[in-house]
């Protein structure tokens, strides 16, 4: 019987320092709030990665649901993923409005083994129908990510490049802030799950889609290979198709979880510029953790102690308590 085991990300970019101490405390939040039921064996691996998620989309230290980042518009489109690895079923959502929790919604569209992707008002329609609540317009909207959105437009103004990096040194320049969320969860049954949620990227176009909600880029799920969940440039990562990279480097090259996270990570940011994360957990338990921006928020419990981090060879411990 494998021990459970919960891995969980709060964004890859580059994160300003001010911003740090926010992200921990989500990220210690979302694991109190998810992991003791599935150590104990009282939730499965999909209970633990939504609770987990929705912890964090409540977070607006977190760009998912409640903080979530800006288009051009100054709007809100919100996109999900869920997947489990058993039968690999799936629920991918975008462009959806208006709804605090858009994980719950794509693992809803998973249960009912009908569609595997939904976006705008389909998307809109399965939240209602399956019991989310539908807020007021604007209602995810923070005053960070209007600032964010304003210093984008003053950057674009100045002629800032906007296209995506052509090599490693262009990789600063789309770097994004980071803090799309995303947990990889294994259960004392082997079942794997993995669910991510984000707003994108700031200063975005209007109806654009990116890695998060797209299977093999953003989320991957299987219990024969392991779990997946990324997060950065999402132009690089599906077009790189990161999340698959990694487990085919598991499954063809032996490779371990943090071994393939971290080649492919960086085959992916030397190849295309792009910068971006991952974090990783094999059917034996074993996890990986990489990322080539400057920055992104991960954490874990292990043996009642939390370990946690966000700067690059950085793994930071404290007991686990649910205080
Ligand atoms: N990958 C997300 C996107 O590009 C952003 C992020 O991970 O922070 O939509």
């Amino acid at each position: 019987m494998p021990r459970p085991v919960l891995l969980i990300h709060g964004g890859a970019g580059d994160i300003g320092d001010s911003r740090v101490a926010g992200k921990f405390k989500g990220i210690k939040d979302a694991l109190r709030a998810a992991w003791p039921q599935l150590a104990a064996g009282k939730s499965n691996a999909m209970d633990a990665v939504e609770t987990a998620v929705r912890s964090m989309e409540l977070d607006e230290a977190f760009n998912a649901g409640y903080g979530a980042c800006l288009n051009t518009a100054g709007e809100v489109e919100l996109e999900a993923s869920f997947m489990e690895g058993h039968e690999l079923r799936a629920g991918c959502i975008t462009l959806l409005r208006d709804i605090m929790h858009p994980i719950t919604v794509a693992r809803r569209l998973l249960e009912q083994r009908r569609h595997v992707f939904l976006g705008g008002e389909a998307a809109l329609k399965l939240a209602l129908s399956t019991c989310s609540e539908q807020l007021a317009p604007g209602s995810l909207v923070t005053p960070s990510a209007q600032q964010a959105l304003a210093e984008f437009k003053q950057q674009q103004a100045k002629g800032a490049d906007t296209t995506y990096a052509r090599t490693e040194l262009d990789a600063l320049r789309t770097d994004p802030s980071g803090d799309t969320v995303g947990a990889v969860a294994l259960d004392m049954q082997g079942l794997i799950a993995v669910g991510t949620s984000t707003g994108g990227i700031t200063g975005k176009w209007p109806g654009r889609i990116g890695d998060t909600p797209v299977l093999g880029s953003g989320t991957y799920a299987d219990n024969l290979m392991g779990g997946v969940s990324t997060t950065g440039h999402g132009e690089t990562l599906m077009r790189y198709n990161l999340a698959q990279r990694i487990l085919a480097a598991m499954q063809h090259q032996q490779l371990s979880a943090q071994a393939a996270a971290e080649q492919e990570c960086q085959r992916m940011t030397a190849r295309l510029g792009g910068t971006g994360g991952a974090i990783v957990v094999d059917p034996q338990g074993e996890l990986g953790i990489s990322f080539t921006s400057r920055r992104m928020a991960w954490g874990y419990v292990s043996d009642g102690v939390i370990h946690y981090g966000i700067n690059q060879q950085e793994m930071l411990q404290e007991p686990f308590d649910l205080a």
